[in-house]
């Protein structure tokens, strides 16, 4: 790999390869929203969407094919088109000299790829020789919370289930969702195409493959890559994940288990000055974070922080977070920024 360690200071030539997708949608967002410098853009993805438009600072932009040439010159790479796309376009990538700035699996557990939550983690940016993982979604918004909570006391188990919405497998099965919840409306048996089952009404156990361990591929992401970005290799972990009928934003019921007790105020006042966390909480209202109340934003909701009752030492709480934004765009944007902070 010979790419640069740090981004130049000038605008950027940057490729958004997955432009078409969910995830590249809130990319080209996040780059205008946020006035990421970019000189050039290159939109890319298959031949399914090239000739496509896209409209970005008002100016229309047509999406391409991949190409072995497409990334001459580009300085920054922000992929979002699947595993097998990344790991055949890396090295011309990095090759070329560009930063790869990757949301699928393929380099997470890679030692030499940094896996990176700019509030949690930054330091370890420094390190990349090219490509710098983005996490899994889910494990993006646990590790915001454990962070800062790890740092004041040692965590000795982490138990989490999630109910993850159908916009974290991708702008098809968003749709899907929406067509299939009018199917069954209409009285219509709902065949879904996109998820393995249909989510009209309806949630099921997290359908990728499942391990020997009888865990599925989600939920030992969530084990061994926050265990990277804690840098807690032997961190105790047991996750379940479920997709469920929500269109967008995931939500992480969590148990921790400290060494010693927590106590909940302290815990309330750490994750209310966190970075990247929103307290909230109405406990007299009876009112937590909800997926439609954090969708479209960046921070990670966190409430309903409790002593477990079973457990002297463990806290229990409730997250929700916008995993297209911060637990896929947002987050790897972000660490463009801090590459070019460090330049
Ligand atoms: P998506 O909506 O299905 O979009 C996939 C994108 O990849 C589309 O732009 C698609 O282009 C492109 N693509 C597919 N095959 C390609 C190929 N052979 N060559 C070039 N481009 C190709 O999926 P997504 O939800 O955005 O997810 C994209 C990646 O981010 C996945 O690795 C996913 O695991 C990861 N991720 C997703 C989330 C999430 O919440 N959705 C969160 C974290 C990470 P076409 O339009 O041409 O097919």
């Amino acid at each position: 790999m010979t790419s640069k360690v740090f981004l130049p200071k000038r605008p950027l030539t940057v490729a958004v390869l997955g432009s078409s997708g969910a995830v590249g949608e809130e990319i080209l967002a996040l780059l205008e929203e946020r006035s990421f410098p970019v000189g050039e853009l290159r939109l890319l993805a298959s031949e399914r969407s090239a000739g496509k438009q896209k409209i970005w600072k008002g100016e229309n932009h047509t999406i391409e094919e991949v190409n072995s040439g497409s990334f001459k010159g580009v300085d920054l790479v922000l992929a979002s088109a699947g595993g097998s796309v990344s790991r055949k376009w890396s090295e011309i990538i990095t090759d070329s000299g560009a930063v790869m700035i990757d949301n699928s699996s393929t380099f997470r557990m890679d030692p030499d790829v940094p896996l990176v939550v700019p509030e949690v983690n930054a330091d370890v940016v420094k390190t990349h020789q090219g490509i710098i993982a983005n996490p899994n979604c889910t494990t993006i918004l646990l590790a915001l919370v454990l962070g800062p909570l790890e740092a004041r006391k040692r965590i000795k188990r982490v138990i989490v289930s999630t109910y993850q919405s159908a916009s974290g497998a991708g702008a098809l099965a968003m749709e899907e969702l929406k067509n299939l919840t009018q199917d069954f409306i209409n009285g219509e048996k709902p065949v879904s195409k996109v998820l393995p089952y249909s989510l009209a009404f309806n949630l099921f156990l997290h359908n990728s493959p499942l391990q020997d361990n009888q865990y599925c591929e989600e939920e030992m992401k969530m084990v061994n890559e926050t265990r990277k970005i804690l840098d807690l290799p032997f961190l105790c972990l047991s996750a379940t994940c479920v997709r469920v009928p929500v269109l967008r934003a995931h939500s992480e019921s969590v148990n921790i288990e400290f060494n010693e007790p927590f106590l909940v105020e302290e815990a309330k006042h750490i994750l209310k000055e966190a970075p990247g966390v929103e307290f909230f909480e109405d406990s007299n209202g009876n009112r937590f974070p909800m997926p439609t109340d954090v969708t479209g934003k960046n921070p990670v909701a966190v409430g309903r922080i409790r002593k477990d009752i079973s457990n002297a030492n463990a806290l229990e709480l409730w997250l929700c977070g916008d995993q297209i934004r911060k637990g896929a765009a947002l987050n790897a944007i972000q660490i463009a920024e801090l590459l070019l902070a460090k330049s």
